[in-house]
C-alpha cells in the first residue's frame, strides 16, 4: 500500500477513511480520488489525462488551526518510451503550456505521479483567508454588545460557590 509518504511529510495528520469507489470528487479528507484517461493526440503522441481529487488537511501558519483544502487538479502528461526523449531539463519558450513529458514504462510510477501532483498543491505557507478563532471572537463581541444572555444553571451555581467561600 502506498502511503504517500512525501506528501505526509510535510502536513498534519490526515485523517483515515474508508477505502470506496467514489464516483465524484470526495467531500471529506483521508481520501484521494484519482482519474486516469489515456489518449492520442493527432500528431500521434501519447497523453495522459490524470485528475486528482482530494481535500487535504493543512496546517493554518496563522493560527495553527486545521485548514482543509480542496483539490481539483487535471494535469496532461506526454508520454515518451525513453529518458532520452524527455528533452534536457531547460524549458524553452515554445515548451511553455505543453504537456510535461513523463517515461511510460511497466515501471511506471502512477502513485508518485499523483503524489507530486498533490505536493504541487500544497501552499508553501498555508493560511486560512479569515482564521475561525478571529471569527469566533468578532462574534462574542457583536453578542456581548447586543442582548444581555441569561445567566446559565452553572454559571449561577459557581457564583453561589464562590459566596459561599
Ligand atoms: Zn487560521
Amino acid at each position: 500500500m502506498h502511503r504517500l509518504e512525501r506528501l505526509l511529510e510535510g502536513l498534519p495528520e490526515q485523517p483515515v477513511a474508508e477505502l470506496t469507489v467514489l464516483e465524484s470528487a470526495p467531500t471529506v479528507p483521508g481520501v484521494v480520488r484519482v482519474e486516469i484517461e489515456g489518449r492520442r493526440t493527432k500528431d500521434d503522441k501519447s497523453q495522459l489525462v490524470v485528475l486528482v481529487q482530494a481535500n487535504l488537511v493543512l496546517e493554518c501558519q496563522r493560527c495553527l488551526g486545521a485548514l482543509v483544502l480542496p483539490v481539483d487538479r487535471q494535469t496532461v502528461f506526454e508520454l515518451v518510451r525513453r529518458e532520452s526523449d524527455l528533452g534536457d531539463d531547460e524549458i524553452d519558450e515554445e515548451d511553455l503550456g505543453q504537456p510535461e513529458k513523463i517515461v511510460g514504462s511497466p515501471k511506471f510510477d502512477l502513485c508518485a505521479l499523483v503524489e507530486d501532483e498533490l505536493i504541487l498543491e500544497v501552499p508553501y505557507v498555508p493560511r486560512h483567508e479569515a482564521c475561525p478563532e478571529t471569527l469566533d471572537l468578532d462574534a462574542q463581541a457583536e453578542e456581548q454588545a447586543g442582548r444581555e444572555e441569561p445567566l446559565s444553571p452553572f454559571a449561577v451555581l459557581s457564583q453561589l460557590k464562590t459566596k459561599g467561600q
